[in-house]
């Protein structure tokens, strides 16, 4: 069955896309520990991260490094943080953060839901920088 990002990727369950290209999909994560957090996927559904080539690894991270940078440009914040869990959804997907301090970063604390408009005005400023 394919993993609920492939069904993104494939514009079956809507999503807050940010970029794409013909490998990688960047969308807003639905839950995100701060405003702006994206998360950057492979298109080819693979589970763990490190079961990706060599080529597609590099690549993710490639374009993971453009979405960062429009992040920064759309996002007040210091850095934008970049970490791999992968233990709730089985499709490898990088996380990006914005971040003013480290605990923006804390992903066992409590998860926000933000407000569609809020999300869609996100999406809308980091999309527009990317470039
Ligand atoms: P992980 O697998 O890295 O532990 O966490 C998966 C992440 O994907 C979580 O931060 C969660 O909020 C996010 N997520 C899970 N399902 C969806 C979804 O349907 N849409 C979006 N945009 N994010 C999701």
């Amino acid at each position: 069955m394919a993993s609920i990002f492939s069904r993104i990727v494939a514009g079956e369950i809507p999503s807050y896309k940010i970029a794409e290209d013909e490998n990688y999909y960047a969308f807003l994560d639905i839950n995100p520990v701060a405003p702006g957090h994206t998360l950057v996927i492979p298109k080819r559904e693979e589970d763990y991260i490190f079961d990706l080539s060599d080529d597609e690894l590099a690549g993710l991270m490639v374009f993971a490094k453009r979405v960062a940078a429009a992040i920064k440009a759309a996002i007040p914040c210091k850095k934008v943080g970049v970490t791999v869990l992968g233990l709730e959804v089985p499709h490898a997907h990088v996380h990006l953060v914005p971040l003013k301090r480290e605990s923006d970063m804390n992903f066992a604390g409590e998860k926000l839901t933000l407000p569609a408009e809020q999300m869609q005005d996100l999406c809308e400023r980091i999309a527009g920088q990317f470039k």
